[in-house]
């Protein structure tokens, strides 16, 4: 038995037809799937009973178990679901004005470790399923109930999304697909720790946002903070941002945790300034903050607005998150660490 929503709109079309029904039925399945959110497939009132008996046989459809929800005065609210095995995974909604964004996890866990994450020192479980994707979706809408509905993807929570590509490739499709949930590309924002392969085959095979977790203005520091720049180095990084396509007046987001000592001196703005060049983006700069057990240390306000000011004096736009709420635009995986006193 499958989830239907582990299916994207070309999957379904390939079922409908080995059943012997007509294309446009798959049309209507995804719009029940994805758009008008049926809980089970006998609310599918318009299939005939005939085709909902026949899926039936192979397919049912279910959500995740939402256990707990938190909210935090700034409006954040995040939740914990659990998945059919077990696993535990987090979302969490950033309410902002005129919108209301969604930070997705697409793995339990991470094995990237990264070095200011709490994610990464908690090891790696498993990829999430497309259906386990799409259910942070409706859990969030089913959260928000009457006080809106989510407008804003963000890929940016537990796991690298590179590393789960496939599953990550088809929720980008079902999320923008106009039969299905209809956002616009440009509100899906992929965050990625620097997948140097998985950025180049993201710009050939989709057209959502890019942000990158740089955090690192040499290879010695990025090492150290990052482990997985020692398999992409910020050469072959930099070379994937460069030839990422970027259509109109898109950009890149570079996120940038700043780290008391270890990369938020005046040298590391100027050389983040150079290593830059030429990529259309905007830099998010977001002061460390600390978590239990973490050796690092928050940088002083004066040293951030400097490092800002550099990089704005080079012509780059940027955005210091000093908010809590707005922290989210963080690095991926910050997430744990940022809401765990909510
Ligand atoms: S920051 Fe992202 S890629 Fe790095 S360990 Fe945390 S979740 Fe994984």
């Amino acid at each position: 038995m499958k989830n239907l929503r582990d299916l994207t709109y070309a999957e379904l079309l390939d079922i409908i037809q080995e059943l012997g029904e007509k294309p446009y039925r798959a049309e209507q399945l995804f719009g029940w799937i994805y758009k008008k959110l049926a809980p089970q497939i006998d609310s599918m009132t318009d299939i005939s009973k005939a085709l909902r008996e026949k899926l039936k046989e192979g397919f049912y459809i279910a959500g995740s178990k939402v256990l707990d929800v938190k909210a935090s005065p700034d409006g954040t609210q995040k939740f914990l679901s659990e998945l059919e095995d077990g696993s535990r995974i987090e979302s969490v909604i950033i309410p902002e004005t005129g919108r209301l964004t969604l930070c997705v996890s697409t793995q339990a866990g991470c094995a990237l470790g990264c070095k200011f994450c709490m994610t990464g020192k908690d090891g790696f479980t498993r990829n999430l399923t497309l259906s386990e994707l799409v259910n942070q979706v409706i859990s969030a809408n089913e959260i928000l109930g009457e006080n809106g509905r989510i407008t804003n993807i963000v890929l940016m929570g537990m796991g690298e999304p590179l590393n789960n590509y496939d599953n990550v490739l088809k929720f980008t499709q079902v999320l923008t697909d106009g039969k299905g949930f209809g956002f616009s590309h440009n509100r899906v924002t992929l965050s990625t720790s620097g997948v140097a392969p998985g950025i180049k085959r993201l710009g050939a095979e989709s057209n959502v946002s890019l942000a990158v977790s740089l955090n690192a203005t040499t290879d010695e520091v990025r090492d150290s903070l990052m482990p997985i720049n020692k398999k992409y180095p910020l050469s072959k990084l930099m070379e994937a941002l460069r030839a990422y396509p970027l259509k109109g007046k898109r950009h890149i987001t570079i996120e940038y945790v700043l780290i008391k000592d270890v990369n938020d001196t005046i040298a590391d703005a100027k050389r983040l300034a150079g290593l830059l060049r030429g990529i259309p983006c905007k830099i998010n700069l977001i002061p460390f903050n600390p978590f239990p057990g973490s050796k690092f240390k928050r940088p002083e306000n004066a040293p951030v607005m400097a490092f800002g000011k550099v990089l704005r004096d080079a012509g780059y736009m940027i955005m210091i998150r000093m908010s809590k709420g707005a922290e989210i635009e963080a690095a991926c995986g910050q997430l744990r660490a940022r809401y765990d006193s909510l």
